[in-house]
């Protein structure tokens, strides 16, 4: 993840699209949502890549699933190499011996 300064820096580092970068992106997800009466606490933050906390709630924005139900998912989804898009393309750059 990126904090959203110096975008042009991180596609070059990573070799990435500007596209994969953005969805790289660091975002504050809210464990509880605001909507639901979740606060603006360190507790009941995340970080996120902006991917990650968007897929949460895709399709679902009254029924995401809990946070311990998605941390699961997605952990799921990345041992079997399903999850994140930018995956395949960081794995490929790895092996190349580009990324550092
Ligand atoms: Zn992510």
């Amino acid at each position: 993840m990126w904090d959203g300064d110096g975008e042009a820096e991180f596609v070059e580092r990573y070799h990435l699209t500007v596209a994969l970068a953005r969805l790289l992106r660091a975002t504050a997800e809210h464990l509880e949502a605001r909507q639901d009466g979740g606060r603006d606490t360190a507790a009941n933050i995340a970080a996120a890549c902006f991917h990650c906390n968007s897929m949460r709630h895709k399709g679902r924005p009254r029924a995401a699933p809990s946070p311990v139900q998605y941390r699961n998912r997605v952990q799921a989804r990345i041992a079997a190499g399903k999850w994140h898009p930018a995956i395949k393309h960081l794995q490929k750059a790895d092996q190349a011996g580009i990324v550092s």
